[in-house]
This record gives structure tokens, sequence and C-alpha cells, in this order.
């Protein structure tokens, strides 16, 4: 069928990887590294880095915000992405994930264009808009938790300027999101956030069925 996204096999997805992943050394040794961690699975996959390398180029993104940083993958691929004076605020509230982070973003020469806050995303998001940064950045990326995604992505709309993009990971929710019998928090709280999206008028809206589904929301 032409009129519906094509399902990745295995066979399908690596496919893609071989012909179109372009993941530089230090990205693969952190996404490595990364593996060995229990949460591992809350890592981007490398093709959905170089998406959004690609977003944040064609936006001629200098100010970008991230909720949810993690080991620092998808900071690191934005990073180098963003022009020699670009920034990126990279909000987790580990530390312990921050520091694994930080030494592959200094290896790759990008660790000046990184700030890290480490507090709950919500907060640092409120006095952001508090000292005034409304309509001051150019991208968001949102992947922390699920039950405060309202929260953070109403934030971040203030925050981006006319024409930013937030983008939204997880919105597929590895399927769950459109399994009925799915009653829990996180997979109630990606429904109603998905729902309220489709019909935000503020915002033009495509929901990109890669990695685990990214929602990009342009603010209008
Ligand atoms: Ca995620």
């Amino acid at each position: 069928m032409s009129n519906r996204s094509t399902p990745l096999t295995d066979t399908l997805h690596q496919y893609l990887l071989d012909v179109s992943l372009r993941e530089p050394d230090v990205l693969k040794r952190l996404r490595e590294e990364t593996a060995q961690l229990p949460e591992h699975n809350m890592q981007i996959a490398p093709e959905q880095g170089q998406f959004m390398q690609l977003l944040v180029k064609m936006l001629n993104a200098r100010e970008v915000v991230e909720i949810g940083t993690f080991t620092g993958y998808s900071a690191l691929a934005m990073a180098l992405a963003l022009p020699a004076d670009g920034h990126l605020l990279a909000c987790d509230y580990n530390e312990e994930w921050i520091a694994m982070a930080q030494p592959y973003w200094e290896e790759a020469g990008v660790a000046d264009r990184i700030e890290t806050r480490v507090a709950p995303a919500a907060d640092t998001l409120a006095k952001l808009i508090e000292q005034g940064r409304n309509g001051t950045f150019d991208f968001a990326f949102i992947d922390a938790d699920k039950t405060s995604y309202d929260i953070y992505y109403e934030r971040c709309l203030e925050l981006v300027r006319p024409g930013g993009v937030v983008a939204v990971d997880n919105t597929l929710w590895h399927g769950r999101v459109a399994d009925d019998r799915d009653p829990s928090e996180d997979t109630l709280a990606l429904r109603a956030f998905n729902r309220k999206l489709h019909g935000d008028e503020r915002v033009d809206l495509s929901l990109v069925p890669i990695g685990d589904g990214v929602t990009l929301a342009r603010k209008r």
C-alpha cells in the first residue's frame, strides 16, 4: 500500500541504516557505553539523532533546549549540528548521567556549546520564562517523564520562536498508545497528549514514525 508508512522489518531497518546512517565515532562509542546501563532503552535511535541534526540545520537553530538529557547522545548529536556560537541547554535531574556525557561532549569539541541544568526540568523552564527567554529558542526536544509532557510542552511552546519546533519523543510508545488494554499512567498521559496536539491550532503538526515516534510541532 502506497498510502501508509512502510513497516520496518529488521531487514529493512538494517538496510535503512546501511544506506543512510552517518554516525560519528564519538556518538557511536557513547551509544555503546550507554547500552551497558539498565536504562539503555531511554536512548534515542542513531537514525533519530541524525534526523534531529538535520532539523537543527534546517531551522538554522542557534538556541536549543533539551528536556531529558540522559547520557547525552541526543545533546551531542544536536550540538554537533549547531554553529560554533550555538547553544544547547541540557536539562536532566540525574548528575551521574550528565557526568557520563561530559567526556564525550569534550572529545567532540562541543562542550562549550552545551550548558547543563541538573534540576527538575519544569522548574528550569519556568525560570527561563521568568527571565524573559520567551520566543528565543529555535528548537526544543522533550524526552523525559511522560506524565509531565504536557507541562514541558506548554513551557517549551512559550520559549520557542514562531517558526521554531518542539519535538516530542516516544509518542508511539512502542504501540501502547493504541492498545486499549494498557491503562498505565504513562500510556494514559501520552494518549491524552497526542489527542491534545492533534487539535492544537497553535502549531503545525506531524507525528513521524522514526524511533519510537517523534511528534514535530512547529509554532505558528
Ligand atoms: Ca525517549
